[in-house]
Parts: structure tokens; sequence; C-alpha cells
């Protein structure tokens, strides 16, 4: 069984990362979201198991001194990690699998498999990420510039990574994520292994 890649997915809060992804995995089969562990409080609408594992600080901790994680980083007052085993189980299966995670834990990732691929989503403008960040306008103005700061923290790290991806027309962001998934199916290593016995008929 050829083992799965890896993707990163990374973006500021506001680029609507987690909805291109959800799109993603409804169009393409083999491939999967990982689902973290995460301290943050749940929010409205968010499925323990589903969106995240919710653990406690402690629950956190231990996982970290087991070895459990296969990265982990605080970002701003929360701790978000990824289990190893489920990305392993999966990978080892055969599935593509997708991490949406921070530019830390993207360093962490790269450092184990320098094969994973990395893709950073950015927001169309300034203006537009503000306004994503201000909600139904009833937040503070202090309370989104702390959002602006985080999210241009965030950004600042986008040449990084392998690809970039600017969400400014959905459908066309979708695409564009979609074609670099179906790209990375597409070289000769992979090729070379999902289709052996085709290779081996032909080349007879
Ligand atoms: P949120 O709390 O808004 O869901 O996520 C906040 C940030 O944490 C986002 O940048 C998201 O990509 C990042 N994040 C979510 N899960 C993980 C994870 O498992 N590891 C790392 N390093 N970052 C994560």
């Amino acid at each position: 069984m050829p083992q799965g890649t890896l993707f990163i997915v990374s973006a500021p809060s506001g680029a609507g990362k987690t909805s291109l992804v959800r799109e993603l995995i409804e169009r393409l089969d083999g491939i999967q979201v990982s689902v973290s562990h995460t301290t943050r409080p749940r929010r409205e609408g968010e499925v323990d198991g589903v969106n995240y594992h919710f653990v406690e600080r402690a629950e956190f901790e231990r996982m970290i001194d087991e070895g459990d994680f296969f990265e982990h980083a605080r970002v701003f007052d929360n701790y978000y990690g990824t289990s190893r085993r489920a990305v392993e189980e999966l990978l080892a299966a055969g599935q593509d699998v997708i991490l949406e995670i921070d530019w830390q834990g993207a360093r962490q990732v790269r450092e184990q498999l320098p094969d994973a691929v990395s893709i950073f989503i950015l927001p169309p403008s300034r203006e537009e990420l503000e306004r994503r960040l201000s909600g139904r306008g009833t937040d503070e103005h202090a309370v989104i510039a702390s959002r602006m700061r985080e999210a241009v923290s965030e950004m600042s790290h986008y040449d990084e990574y392998d690809y970039v991806v600017i969400n400014d027309d959905f459908t066309t962001a979708e695409q564009e994520l979609q074609s670099l998934v179906i790209a990375r199916r597409l070289t000769t290593e992979r090729t070379r292994e999902r289709h052996a016995p085709l290779l081996a008929s032909l080349l007879a």
C-alpha cells in the first residue's frame, strides 16, 4: 500500500481556510483532515471529536510527555497539537492527510517529513481581512486590532511555504487548492507507487 501525502494548510484567522478545506475534502476522494487536540474552550456549534478533541491542560501536557504529538504549539493563549498515531495510521492506509495548523507546527512537520506539501492561504486585501475579522460589527475596536495583529504575525511566515493561495473568489481558491493536491498525486514518484501493476504490464 503506497503511503499518502501530508498537506499542511496554514492561514491567518479570517482567510477562509476551514471552509476551503471542508469543500476540498467533499470534492476529492482519498483525503482527510486530521482532528487536532486543543486546550481552548469549545465555541458554539463546535463538536468534540469533529472540530477538535477538546482536552484539559493536564491531559495535553500528559500527551506531550508521552510523545503522543507529531507537532504541538502554543497559539496565542491556547495549546494545539496533532496526534502522531492518527496521522501515521491514515498515511499508512494510503490516505492523503491535511493538517490545518499554524506556522510553528508547520516547521516541526517539515523537519520530520520534508516531503510534506505546505500551502499558505492569504486574504485578498487588508481591508477585506479587517472586515472578516470584525465579526458582526459588534466587536470593540481593541478586539479587532488585536485579531489583526495576530493575523499579521501568522501571515509574516507565508514565505516558508511551498505554495500560496489567495482567497479572493472562493471557487477559484478551492480549485487552486484541489489542483495542488492533484498535481502531487500525478508526480512520477507517486505514479510509480500507485500504478505499479499498470507500469509493469506496459513495460513488459
Ligand atoms: P482556532 O482556535 O481559531 O480554531 O485556531 C487557531 C489557530 O490554531 C489556527 O491558526 C490553527 O491553524 C491553529 N491550529 C489548529 N490546530 C492546530 C494543531 O494541531 N497544531 C498547530 N500547531 N496549530 C493548530
